[in-house]
């Protein structure tokens, strides 16, 4: 290994990011199973270099490693299905399509024993494409259109996630009107809100998504939104209801949020199956798995998660008297987040100084001094807000390392931007890099795999990037990137 000049960390940095010992490792778990430096100390995905990718499609580039993703894929649906194997007989597993989707992508799912949650006509075609069985997918949404449900009841979909009082009685109208029956599940709110560390509960939501289970949800005295949509289902005979949905979060690392809302439906549940002469057979806990984005993120591993949450099945079951639901649930980050990494080259380099930040301030360290200015580089890329659109929508943190050589020089607290016409257009706000960072060097920022290029936009006329699959040391565009003709493709002349 190289070696590198130790060096104190910058008072503008914040307090978690520590200064890294080896600028050139790639910190678990951040990383895909198959990225690791080559002989030459070039970031390779299952053998296949950086610099090769790069020559072949250009950048930015969205790398993704695919026996990663399918391995992620089995190790969720193995995981749930070996600790509910005793409780129901195993899980299944709704990859979140939202958070990246491509037929090729859905294939996989479909070929790992996966079925795939949709949020969207656009999404059910990309699944037809694709070939996925309506029996293997779901239908989501706070908002569906009369074409999307009439869609979903053409593919004969798996279930319609119903969310509020209103759908449910336009999907009964149309698969009334067809001569069929919908397959329905309807999203609860059951009041926790899991965070990164903790959860909390409340009675009351104050979002878009799903019915209350209060019981002053509603202008009828004593019965919750959530109940009055159970009622309602079984009343309609084009409504076969299948059972109860709940999704609590994202990037969530504790298994306690989502054993409670467990918990919370499944007293629900037994409760409608009593008062309604009802069998509800499936619940779905919805999906929000955290995963590893900077080197203080602590994901658990989805075996973890699983018994956590199949003790607290089993034993309100047994409490409860009932026979437990069919389990089902839907994650999307933790399957496909840390399988990709956006490869970027370096344009530009700026060095700014900043006054010491106040004691305490923000996210910053506690060292201060008025009088003393340090250091932050600013290291732009060919990419930005327009392929991750995450760190401005949620602040969120990402981490990045020079990819196509390492280095032995010193750290230096960088920040690493875009190039886009907005001053918060930043990809990763803090982290070291090495000091000789230059202009043509590739820069890799891990764990893109989620919501990046799903969010990705055209913003001031820049194209899309592609998104490239390795397996096998062999390397191949699932996605092409955009071209300049594709910018112009929609804009109908003078
Ligand atoms: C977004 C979403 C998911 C997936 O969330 P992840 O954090 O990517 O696991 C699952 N279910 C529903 C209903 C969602 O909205």
């Amino acid at each position: 290994m190289t070696q590198q000049t130790k060096r104190a960390a910058s008072p503008l940095a914040p307090a978690w990011l520590a200064v890294p010992e080896d600028l050139n490792a790639l910190p678990e778990p951040i990383w895909a199973g198959g990225v690791e430096r080559d002989n030459d100390g070039v970031l390779a995905v299952d053998g296949l270099s950086v610099t090769a990718l790069k020559e072949q499609f250009g950048t930015p580039l969205f790398v993704m490693d695919e026996s990663d993703f399918r391995s992620r894929a089995r190790a969720f649906k193995h995981a749930f299905d070996e600790a509910f194997a005793d409780i129901c007989g195993g899980v299944d597993v709704y990859y979140a399509g939202k958070s990246f989707l491509c037929t090729a992508v859905a294939a996989w799912v479909a070929e790992e024993g996966l079925r795939l949650d949709t949020c969207s006509g656009g999404e059910l075609a990309v699944a037809a494409r694709a070939g996925i069985k309506g029996e293997n997918l779901g239908l989501h949404g706070n908002n569906k259109s009369d074409a999307e449900i009439s869609r979903a009841l053409d593919m004969e979909l798996g279930r319609i996630v119903v969310d509020s009082l209103d759908e449910l009685e336009r999907v009964a109208k149309i698969a009334s009107a067809r001569g069929g029956r919908a397959k329905v599940m309807l999203r609860l709110t059951p009041g926790v809100h899991a965070h990164t560390h903790e959860f909390i509960a409340t009675a009351h939501e104050d979002q878009k998504f799903g019915l209350s289970m209060a019981e002053d949800s509603t202008e009828q005295a004593g019965l919750s939104a959530a109940e009055e949509a159970v009622a309602a289902a079984t009343s309609y005979s084009s409504i076969e209801l299948l059972g109860l949905h709940c999704h609590i979060g994202s990037q969530i690392f504790e298994p306690d949020g989502f054993a409670l809302a467990a918990q919370k439906l499944l007293v629900f549940l037994a409760a409608m199956q009593e008062k309604y002469s009802i069998t509800l057979p499936e619940l779905d806990l919805g999906g929000g798995y955290g995963i590893a984005y900077t080197p203080v993120d602590t994901p658990r591993p989805p075996a973890e998660i699983a018994t956590a949450m199949a003790a607290v099945v089993r034993s309100t079951c047994a409490e409860l008297g009932i026979t437990a639901p069919r389990i089902s649930i839907e994650p999307g980050r933790a399957i496909v987040g840390s399988t990709t990494f956006t490869l970027y080259e370096v344009g530009t380099l700026k060095t700014v100084r900043v006054d010491a930040p106040a004691s305490g301030s923000g996210k910053t360290a506690e060292t201060a001094d008025k009088n003393v200015t340090h250091p932050r580089r600013y290291v732009s890329v060919d990419g930005g807000m327009s392929d991750n659109a995450r760190p401005v929508l949620y602040d969120a943190d990402y981490s990045a390392i020079l990819a196509s050589r390492t280095s032995s020089a010193a750290p230096q607290l960088s920040r690493v931007v875009g190039k886009h016409c907005e001053s918060g257009d930043i990809v990763v706000r803090d982290v070291y890099l090495p000091e000789d960072v230059a202009a043509g060097d590739l820069l890799a920022v891990p764990g893109t795999g989620a919501y990046c290029w799903a969010l990705s936009s055209n913003y001031n006329y820049l194209a899309r990037p592609g998104v490239v699959a390795v397996r096998d040391g062999n390397a191949r565009l699932i996605v092409r990137g955009e071209t300049e003709e594709d910018l112009l493709n929609r804009d109908m002349g003078v």
